[in-house]
């Protein structure tokens, strides 16, 4: 299987470049267990349950795509589609998950903010290009019940895209 590059290497990088020392001993803990995490449990990797649905629905994909905006971690050429899966805290997300450390230091808010300020700025130019923008966050598949019925919504969402490309392709011809 293919590693996703780059991913712990920029906690790594980002925890370092923090000017705070709370705040860099955090990320920086923070950096070392997802390593950890990716080391130990790789099928409890939200990416890869995310990854195994689309392949449950028979499409073939590709991984961390670099020609697209944001190198989606997931690229569907048949729907001309882009799925990120998001952790709720990186990309400040609006839900109760994410939860900013009370007296975080204004550099680090702003560096939240500028994630989501590129997240925007990814999906729209993907938008442009003609590629749909699928997000799966990590709070929607945190439990079973969550995961099954996310599940269900995904693939309903593949569904509906394929029928809608298949009517496009019909078109052409
Ligand atoms: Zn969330």
């Amino acid at each position: 299987m293919k590693k996703k590059p780059g991913k712990a290497a920029r906690l790594l990088h980002e925890a370092k470049e923090c000017q705070d020392p709370e705040e860099r001993e955090r990320l920086g803990k923070e950096a070392r267990s997802y390593i950890m995490s990716r080391i130990r449990g790789r099928d409890t990797s939200p990416e890869l349950l995310v990854r195994s649905w689309v392949k449950e629905a028979g499409y073939r994909y590709r991984l961390n795509d670099r020609r697209f905006p944001g190198s989606p971690d997931i690229y569907v050429p048949r729907l001309r589609l882009a799925i990120f899966v998001n952790g709720c805290f990186w990309h400040l997300h609006e839900c109760e998950g994410t939860k900013v450390p009370t007296g975080a230091s204004p550099y680090w808010l702003l560096k939240l903010e500028r994630n989501k300020e590129r997240d925007r700025w990814n999906y729209r130019r993907l938008e442009e290009m003609g590629i749909r923008v699928l997000v799966v966050w990590e709070c929607e598949i945190r439990t079973k019940a969550l995961k099954e019925r996310t599940r269900e919504t995904f693939l309903g969402t593949l569904k509906e895209l394929d029928a809608l490309a298949e009517g496009k392709r019909n078109e052409v011809i």
